[in-house]
C-alpha cells in the first residue's frame, strides 16, 4: 500500500486544494451558523461554481467540490458578498473553532451558556495582528451545555468545555490531559490564547510546523500553572441522532453530501442553519414545513437509518490519492451493520472520514481489493489483508459480536 500523502494542512475558500474532481473550496461558517440568506447564496454558489452538491466535513465546514481555477475568483466574490470569507488566508486557516452546534440559546440570558461570546472572542483574537502562530490543523473547542459535553469526541487541541461540577461551571482544558482549570465565560478566551502561546513557546511545533496539544502533553510538556487544574469535564451527551432534539431538529445527509438545490430549499424552510461536525444540520427553532421531509431521499431523518452506520470518504475517482471506490461500497455495505456499530470505508489509509478507530475498516489497497482492519484506524493492521468486499458478511465484519 503506497503510504498516504500527509499535507499538514486544511484546504480553505482563499486557499483551496486540487483534487480529482477540481478544487475544493471550504468555507467555514462562523460559529457553524448561516443565516438563511447565506445558505441559500451558497447553495447558489456551489450550483454555479462547483458540482452542485454541497459536503459537510468533520470539522463542521462545508466543502463545495468541482471549482476550477478560472472561476474561482468570481466564486470568492460571492462568498465575501455572504460575508462567508476572512480577510485573508491566514486568518481564515487559524480560525478553526468548533462550537457545540445544539447549544441552548436563552433569549433573555445570553451569558447563561456563552459558546458564541467566547467563540467570537476567539475568532478576534486569532484574527489579530499579535496572533499566535498556530499549526494549520490546530484547533478549539467550545462546548458548553448543561452539565454536559456534545464535542468529546471531536478533535480539538484547546478545549472550553462544561465541568463536571455544574450546569454554569465552565472549564480550559488542553487536549490530553484529563482536567482542565476553571474559567468564565469572560476569562475563558484569553486564557485560551494565552495556552495556545505557551503550546508554540514550550516547542509544541515541530520543523514540519505541525504540532498537535495531545502529541505535546503525552510528550512531558508541563502546563504552567494558571493553565492547569484539577477539575473533570462534564460527562459526554449520547451521540445525537436525527430528528426533534433540544426544542430543534436534527437532520442528517448520507456522508454528509447534500443537494445544493435541496440545502437552499431547507433555508427556506427552517431558516439559519448550523451545521454539526457529524454529517447533520441542526434547526435551533424546528423547520416549518417538516412534514415534507419524511419523503425526501435527500435527508435522513430515521435515527435507525442503515445509513447512518457506514462512514466512507470522497474516495475513488474525486480523490487522487484513492487507491478505490468507497461511498457505493459503504451504501452495499450498510444493511450488514448492527446497530450501535460503525464501518468505516476508506480510499486510502489517512482515513479523511473518520481518523480515529472504528470497529471496523475497509482501506482500499487497489483495484478491488481491501484491508479489512478491526477496532482500530484506517492505517491500522489489517485482521484480512487484501479481499473483495462483494460476499462480505455481518460476521466478517464484527467477528466478535
Ligand atoms: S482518506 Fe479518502 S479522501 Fe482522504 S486522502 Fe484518502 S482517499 Fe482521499
Amino acid at each position: 500500500m503506497s503510504a498516504p500523502v500527509i499535507q499538514g494542512w486544511c484546504p480553505g475558500a482563499l486557499r483551496p486544494m486540487m483534487s480529482g474532481d477540481g478544487l475544493v473550496v471550504r468555507v467555514r461558517p462562523r460559529n457553524n451558523s448561516l443565516t438563511a440568506s447565506q445558505a441559500e447564496g451558497l447553495a447558489a454558489t456551489a450550483i454555479r461554481h462547483g458540482n452542485g452538491y454541497l459536503s459537510l466535513s468533520n470539522r463542521a465546514n462545508i466543502n463545495i467540490r468541482g471549482v476550477t481555477t478560472e472561476t474561482h475568483p468570481d466564486l470568492i466574490a460571492e462568498l465575501m458578498a455572504l460575508d462567508l470569507v476572512d480577510a485573508n488566508a491566514e486568518n481564515e486557516a487559524r480560525r478553526n473553532i468548533l462550537v457545540n452546534p445544539v447549544r441552548p440559546h436563552f433569549l433573555g440570558d445570553p451569558d447563561l451558556y456563552p459558546n458564541v461570546p467566547i467563540a467570537d472572542a476567539l475568532a478576534d483574537a486569532l484574527a489579530g495582528p499579535d496572533a499566535p502562530r498556530l499549526p494549520g490543523k490546530f484547533g478549539f473547542v467550545v462546548d458548553l451545555h448543561l452539565g454536559l459535553r456534545y464535542l468529546g469526541r471531536d478533535i480539538g487541541d484547546i478545549r472550553i468545555e462544561s465541568a463536571e461540577t455544574g450546569g454554569q461551571d465552565f472549564i480550559l482544558r488542553a487536549d490530553g490531559m484529563s482536567t482542565g482549570t476553571r474559567v468564565t465565560g469572560d476569562t475563558a478566551a484569553g486564557l485560551a490564547i494565552e495556552m495556545a502561546r505557551w503550546f508554540i513557546a514550550s516547542g509544541g511545533v515541530g520543523p514540519d510546523g505541525r504540532g498537535r496539544m495531545r502529541d505535546h502533553i503525552a510528550g512531558g510538556a508541563q502546563l504552567p500553572a494558571g493553565l492547569t487544574g484539577d477539575v473533570s469535564p462534564a460527562p459526554q451527551a449520547r451521540p445525537p441522532k436525527p430528528g426533534p432534539y433540544g426544542g430543534g431538529k436534527l437532520l442528517a445527509f448520507a456522508f454528509g453530501q447534500v443537494r445544493a438545490e435541496k440545502f437552499a430549499w431547507l433555508a427556506k424552510a427552517g431558516g439559519s442553519i448550523r451545521i454539526t461536525p457529524w454529517r447533520m444540520v441542526y434547526f435551533s427553532s424546528g423547520l416549518k414545513r417538516r412534514r415534507d421531509l419524511h419523503h425526501d431521499g435527500d435527508f435522513i431523518t430515521n435515527p435507525a437509518d442503515p445509513l447512518l452506520n457506514v462512514v466512507a470518504c470522497t474516495g475513488a475517482p474525486g480523490c487522487p490519492q484513492a487507491l478505490g471506490p468507497t461511498r457505493a461500497l459503504a451504501r452495499q455495505l450498510a444493511p450488514l451493520v448492527p446497530q450501535g456499530k460503525l464501518l468505516h470505508v476508506s480510499g486510502c489509509a489517512k482515513g479523511c472520514a473518520h481518523p480515529g478507530p472504528a470497529p471496523a475498516t475497509l482501506t482500499a489497497t487497489g483495484p478491488g481489493r481491501y484491508d479489512l482492519i478491526l477496532n482500530d484506524t484506517a492505517a491500522g493492521t489489517p485482521a484480512r489483508p487484501g479481499i473483495q468486499p462483494d460476499d462480505l458478511t455481518t460476521t466478517d465484519l464484527f467477528p466478535t459480536g
